[in-house]
């Protein structure tokens, strides 16, 4: 899966929410995997496994629910008379046996499983088991679930499925286990005029006497349950074919023309896998279907040859798509594109390793599009993924890439920016160690050997490791088994000879627990701008020998997953020299020492140092990072507002020179990142209180400007102007949303409501999220929104309507929903409040979330408390 992506791009996103994604059949029909290996946990007994599943689904939309009909073929491994499965909200009306005897169901909620008994012993062998059953339609993305939109003649209503992690069970009664990969024959009933897409072309479409159409698919290669997938709705569909793979785009009625991008992206992102993984795309058809609307906690999901993705990263509507959206949706295709080797056609034994799903697609997603879009840049993106990484790695609630995982709350929570981008670091330094060619020989052959199988991570260390030549298991051992972020301490540099003499040791970054002792084995890359130099930092220290005598860049190029402390001299160099280094160690440089201040290992006001070094020309991302940074110490700001003018006064001199060579107007032919970097940099100075700017947005806001409704500013002026919205403006905008037909900018408007500075409107964008007016999945949306500025009031809100709040929060993420909606406060008291809440609503195993917020609170109050008064001093004599 995907996490969610951001409704804005800087100041306003406070919390990353994440979320999860899932693959395609081959031509011929693999026999069934052996059951998971013996150190595979499980919920299910392992006596009996599933060979082959026939579902059968009649919805009735209209209603929110369904009938179904499940037929499995199974094996029983040791004779019994109870079978015990995975099932949800559902009713058997009607189980029976090898075509005769009945069985009595008995569920068990707590468990989400159905133990079926039968009045006899059941043979080791083959048998086939038949459950008639009816189930429920949500209104969350979680098993079968509704979208409902404003279409040609009303109000319409598609259904799509989302069953990872846990959620198949929610569709059909089975085994809903990764490691239980069978083959899948799926038919569902549905009214004339609307279509059906499941993971496989159509194989037979029969009309019924009472005029509805049953759809039936040809039979998938053997996949995991969570990568089922069916849609059904009026929906538009256009295809295009690349490498022999009939490529699809889906839509509802009226929208397809939107998915054009998408499709022409997915035709170019195809063939270069079938190049890098050396196995072709194993499906006949790779379909992208778009939903029309919005989930808490992901934006788009992998299943097998019928990726989901909402519309805001599917669609482009020329008229609202700004241009960093439209990279944004080719990354998520080619994230999710990549899961259908890794994932779909080779998927992880267990949720303990999701990692190497997560962290290889998002690694794999950059890689692809470094190919395929270099002037995008966005290698210098990967340090946002390291940083978000790190800012969980390094409280001491972190966990490791590879974690024991065993109940359905602890796995919704492993989506997050440790699996996904601590993975993609690792990888990315595992690749850089071993070389590029030898990584890819690594997976070629990794993907070879467990096509259509399950593997753990050492499969893919083995694999590595044997294409390399040199041992890797031990490094990557040390980054996905044990938690935490190195700490590369450079202590000296002497010249000798022409040649730099580097001295290292090894400690631990940890923000809230400095005295850690953690030993991990790091590759090191060290340059003097001359030929860079690689040591294997080990045992606590390490030497290097670095060609040249220049400004000394320890982590070379950002591929090392550690900080690094330099002894003042040094970094005193770095600063004098910082205009000179390559966008990307400055934008790795800043971040370092920022986060090194903040956490006490030097002053908190060297990372202002090289924001007032960097250059007038700075690379985008560089403005981007600093704005970043910039914004942060506004909002620690909160209380003294004396000190945030002052910040913002450094901020425009530093942003100014950019705004002014970018203006408000695109340049024809001008660089793509010039249209992102516009967006970010016009947002940042709006929400700071930037007055032209502010003054700018406003203007064109009240005179209806047609920017304001089309173009590529549209959402940033909006933005703006809804941070600092009074009564009447925020009134405007509820009427926008309201009348508003298209649901991506619905959502859009409905989020702004809710990203208002304003204490008192945010409380009515809260009432609001409990009302009929907004749409079902829009809801959480609002909160959130309102949490990213007012943490405390949309916490206090969210509790005080818990159970409505959980209704439109989907089932299995309701644990994280909470505890994120808090995350951002800077108030002791929260900490009882959040400690309460676990206490009352949540298991042991399942808090978690609630401790990651409860650590970065302490952190956030730590750092205003001890580091920003070395800011302030900074700030206080700062002269442009
Ligand atoms: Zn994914």
């Amino acid at each position: 899966m995907r996490p969610f992506p951001l409704l804005s791009t800087s100041l306003l996103a406070v919390a990353a929410a994440l979320t999860l994604s899932g693959g395609a059949p081959a031509a011929a029909q693999p026999a069934a995997r052996a059951p998971a290996a013996p150190q595979v946990p499980s919920q299910l007994p392992r006596g009996v496994r599933p060979l082959h599943y026939w579902i059968a689904a009649t919805p009735d939309a209209a209603n929110l629910r369904f009938t179904g009909r499940v037929e499995i073929d199974i094996e029983v491994l040791q004779a019994t008379d109870t079978i015990t499965l995975n099932a949800v909200d559902m009713t058997f009306s009607r189980v029976t046996l090898d075509g005769g005897t009945q069985g009595r169901a008995a569920m068990n909620e707590e468990a989400q499983t159905a133990t079926l008994r039968f009045p006899l012993t059941i043979r080791p062998g083959r048998h086939r088991l038949a459950i008639d059953y009816a189930g429920k339609i949500y209104t969350q993305a979680a098993g079968l679930f509704a979208l409902d939109y404003a279409g040609a003649g009303g109000q319409k209503r598609a259904l799509f499925t989302q069953f990872e992690a846990p959620d198949a069970r929610r569709f059909f009664p089975g085994w809903d286990e990764p490691n239980f990969r069978t083959p899948y024959d799926l038919s569902v009933t549905i009214p004339a005029g609307q279509q059906a897409i499941g993971n496989m072309p159509e194989a037979r479409r029969t009309r019924n006497p009472d005029g509805t159409v049953t759809v039936t698919f040809r039979t998938t290669p053997a996949m995991s349950s969570y990568l089922l997938f069916l849609a059904v709705g009026e929906l538009d569909r256009i295809t295009t074919r690349a490498a022999g793979v009939e490529i699809g785009v889906v839509t509802r009625r009226g929208a397809g023309e939107q998915g054009r991008w998408a499709l022409q992206s997915s035709a170019r992102i195809v063939p270069w896998y079938n190049q890098y993984f050396g196995t072709p795309y194993p499906l006949p058809k790779l379909d992208n279907v778009a939903g029309p609307g919005t989930s808490q906690f992901f934006g788009a999901m992998e299943n097998w040859g019928a990726i989901f993705s909402f519309e805001n990263i599917l669609l482009v509507d020329p008229a609202i798509t700004t241009e960093a959206r439209r990279q944004s949706i080719f990354k998520v295709a080619a994230h999710e594109i990549a899961h259908q080797w890794f994932g779909d056609l080779v998927t992880m034994a267990w949720w303990d390793d999701l990692w190497l799903n997560e962290g290889f697609a998002s690694w794999m997603a950059t890689k692809a599009t470094a190919a395929l879009h270099p002037e995008w840049e966005p290698l210098l993106d990967r340090i946002d993924g390291r940083e978000q990484a790190i800012q969980l790695d390094s409280l001491r609630t972190t966990h490791p890439v590879v974690q024991r995982l065993t109940t359905v709350e602890q796995i919704s929570q492993a989506f997050d920016a440790i699996t996904y981008r601590k993975g993609e670091a690792v990888i990315t330094m595992l690749e850089d160690y071993v070389g590029e060619t030898a990584w890819r020989d690594g997976v070629r052959a990794y993907i070879r050997r467990h096509r259509l199988g399950n593997t753990v991570t050492d499969d893919l260390w083995r694999e590595i490791e044997r294409a390399a030549g040199r041992p890797v298991t031990a490094i990557a051992h040390d980054f996905t088994l044990r938690p935490g972020v190195p700490l590369i301490r450079v202590t000296g540099a002497r010249c000798v000879g022409g040649r730099t003499q580097v001295s290292l040791a090894q400690g631990q970054f940890s923000r809230d627990n400095p005295d850690t002792p953690g030993r991990w084995r790091v590759p090191v890359i060290a340059s003097t701008g001359a030929a860079p130099a690689r040591a294997l930092v080990e045992n606590g220290a390490a030497t290097s020998n670095v060609p040249g005598c220049g400004t000394l860049v320890v982590n070379y190029g950002q591929t090392g997953y550690y900080r690094t402390l330099y002894a003042p001299p040094l970094l005193a160099a770095i600063t004098r020299n910082y205009a000179r280094l390559r966008p990307l160690d400055q934008i790795g440089l800043l971040a370092d020492n920022w986060s090194l201040g903040l956490a006490g290992y030097q002053d908190a006001d060297l990372a202002l140092n090289l924001a007032r070094a960097a250059p007038a020309n700075a690379n985008s991302r560089l403005l981007v990072r600093m704005a970043n940074i910039l914004g942060q110490i506004s909002d620690m700001y909160a209380e003294d507002p004396a000190h945030r003018a002052m910040l913002a006064r450094f901020a425009f001199a530093r942003l100014e020179p950019a705004m002014r060579r970018l203006s408000w107007s695109a340049r024809a032919g001008e660089p793509a990142n010039d249209a992102v970097l516009r967006n970010e940099l016009i947002e940042t100075l709006g929400v700071l209180g930037h007055p032209a700017t502010l003054a700018e947005a406003n203007r064109r806001f009240a005179a209806n400007d047609p920017s304001v409704t089309a173009g590529p500013l549209r959402s940033t002026i909006l933005a703006i102007v809804a941070f600092n919205a009074d009564e009447a403006t925020w009134e405007r905008l509820r009427r926008m949303a309201r009348d508003e037909r298209s649901p991506v900018v619905r959502v859009q408007l409905y989020q702004l409501l809710g990203a208002v500075k304003d204490e008192r409107l945010a409380r009515r964008a809260l009432e609001l999220a409990l009302t009929d007016e907004v749409g079902a999945t829009n809801s959480s949306q609002i909160v959130s929104a309102v949490a990213a500025g007012h943490p405390d009031l949309a916490f206090d809100f969210a509790l005080r309507n818990r159970q409505r709040v959980e209704a439109f929060v989907d089932a299995s993420s309701r644990s994280r929903f909470f505890a994120q909606l808090a995350g951002g406060s800077a108030d002791p008291a929260m900490i009882d409040k959040l400690n309460d809440y676990a206490t009352r609503y949540m298991t042991a195993q399942s808090r978690g979330a609630v401790d990651r917020s409860i650590a970065s609170i302490r952190d956030r109050i730590r750092v205003r408390r001890d580091r920003l008064p070395q800011i302030s001093r900074w700030l206080e004599a700062w002269r442009s």
